[in-house]
């Protein structure tokens, strides 16, 4: 197995886009197959090896930085099959973890499938999305990862393979999973008992829910309870039309009731994606792209799969309610073919580099929101960012996934004050979004940034209730130890 312990070999394996700078790691191992990942958990015992799993460094949140644990990269594990058709509506393709997931969906696409998921940032890998049920636009219309993910090969913290298809084993009324194992070993324990929130998207800690199916336990536990070597991603067919638009609104509150509009279940236009910009966010975008409406209080972003057959009508149900909402339609953008999408999606991408670039001059990080709340208090959490924001004077900016109630507020400090006292109105933001019914994280997951944070949504029985499932599967806590929960509570008893 190659291994590599060189400084510049290891550096990049010490950072993802989280900006945690403590990382550090004897070295890197590169399985380059099933087997040899396998053996090398197998020994990891007897070895006295941690090991923390990294993906291709796009997470958010110090997941894959190692704290003196050795680094398993899954980057030569890269296979990747062929679409296997189902019937006509459905298929499979086959892929190994270190796929990216832009090769996927580019592949796929000659075929004429289509896998929905995208978290945005396409240069992650397969696997990573599948740990950390990656979510993103388009999961207003076709929800999270997990939906689209049919088996999973899993490699369990000490070696042993478990090839876990959707359907095999669920648990019992009293919670309970049991399964054989090839080895002979008897798989018997209880999921988590806990109430998961009621928001659309929700990432954040053990998925857990009556009946569920054990392949969910795995998805979204971000590296905690196994390494994902290889899965069977579900595919759809590839839509033959898209209409992609960027409707501006002269007033807030306008564009809130074209939000609802669309998510009417009654609606007879239902978009993939509806995504928001604020006042801030197009402020930025208008140095770099002066056809931005300068009175503008807001943008939706929105996509819908449409067919030549159908576009004229979608076209004119879409303008009928943004002149229902007083949309500033002359203003507004329509982007009907791919090259003209394109360029609306670069629009859309330029957003965090521009900020990213004004962030490098002001020296600071931003801090920045992965909340989400039942639709039903979504305008609430919203005022009370805006409020908290604009009674400090602060730079910020909100987007995001409005279509799951589902925004990223961004709070750009100027200086180390503000950076202190953003980080304390952060904490603030967490307890009013829990108190909502909402979610700490939504879709970047806990990784090691957030932790102390969920304990305020499980307290303390809740995050037991993880640290007992975690040390069933993972008793020595070989695999990334420090994500997603507490250390402290994996060292007391649990069982
Ligand atoms: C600009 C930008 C936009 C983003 N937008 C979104 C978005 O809209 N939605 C969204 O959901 N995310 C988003 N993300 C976050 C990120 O892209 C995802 O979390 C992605 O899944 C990370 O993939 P990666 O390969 O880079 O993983 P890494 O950062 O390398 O690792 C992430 C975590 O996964 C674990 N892991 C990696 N591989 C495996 C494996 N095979 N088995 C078990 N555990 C593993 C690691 O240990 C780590 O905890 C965004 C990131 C950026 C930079």
């Amino acid at each position: 197995m190659i291994y590599k312990d060189d400084p510049d070999s290891i550096r990049g394996f010490l950072e993802d886009t989280s900006n945690l700078k403590s990382g550090h790691t004897p070295g890197v191992f590169f399985p380059e197959s099933v087997d040899e990942l396998a053996g090398l958990l197998n020994h990891a015992i007897g070895e006295h090896q941690r090991f923390t799993i990294a993906g291709n460094g796009t997470g958010t949140t110090g997941g894959r930085i190692p704290q003196g644990e050795y680094v398993i990269s899954m980057q030569k594990l890269d296979r990747i099959g062929e679409p296997v058709a189902l019937s006509a509506d459905r298929a499979f393709i086959t892929v190994q973890a270190g796929v990216l997931l832009e090769t996927i969906q580019k592949k796929v696409e000659q075929f004429g499938w289509f896998y929905p998921p995208d978290p945005t940032e396409k240069l992650c890998f397969i696997g990573s999305t599948i740990a950390n049920n990656s979510s993103g636009a388009r999961s207003f219309k076709y929800g999270a990862t997990r939906n689209h993910v049919t088996r999973i090969l899993l490699i369990l913290a000490q070696g042993e393979q478990l090839n876990l298809s959707r359907g095999v084993c669920r648990a019992d009324k009293d919670g309970l999973f049991s399964l054989s194992l090839p080895s002979g070993r008897e798989l018997n324990f209880k999921r988590a008992a806990y109430q998961m929130p009621e928001t659309s998207k929700h990432n954040a800690g053990y998925f857990s829910e009556e009946g569920m199916d054990l392949v969910d336990l795995f998805i979204g536990s971000e590296g905690t309870l196994g390494v994902i070597a290889e899965a069977d991603l579900l595919l759809t067919p590839l839509p033959p039309a898209i209409i992609s638009c960027l409707v501006y609104f002269g007033k807030i509150d306008e564009l809130f009731s074209f939000v609802s509009l669309l998510k009417e279940p009654a609606s007879s236009i239902r978009p993939r994606a509806i995504e928001f910009f604020d006042i801030h966010s197009l402020e930025f975008l208008a140095a770099r792209y002066p056809d931005v409406p300068a009175r503008s209080e807001g943008a939706i972003f929105l996509e819908l799969e449409t067919t030549p057959e159908r576009e004229e009508n979608d076209l004119d149900t879409l303008f009928g309610l943004m002149e229902s909402c007083n949309a500033m339609s002359d203003e507004s953008w329509m982007a009907l073919d791919r090259d003209e999408q394109e360029r609306m999606r670069e629009f859309r991408h330029a957003l965090p580099l521009i900020v990213n670039d004004w962030l490098s001059r002001q020296h600071e990080s931003k801090i920045s929101t992965d909340m989400a709340v039942p639709e039903r208090a979504f305008r609430k959490l919203f005022d009370f960012y805006c409020n908290s924001c604009e009674q400090r004077g602060f730079v910020y900016i909100i987007f995001g996934h409005i279509g799951d109630a589902h925004l990223h507020l961004n709070i750009l400090p100027r200086n180390r004050e503000e950076f202190i006292e953003a980080k304390a109105l952060y904490r603030t933001f967490v307890d009013k979004a829990l108190a909502l019914g909402g979610t700490l994280s939504a879709e970047h997951g806990i990784g090691k940034l957030k932790t102390e944070y969920l304990v305020g949504m499980y307290h303390e029985d809740g995050i037991r209730e993880m640290a007992r499932v975690k040390k069933y599967l993972d008793p020595f806590l070989l695999l990334n130890r420090g994500n997603l929960i507490p250390v402290a509570y994996l060292e007391t008893q649990t069982h």
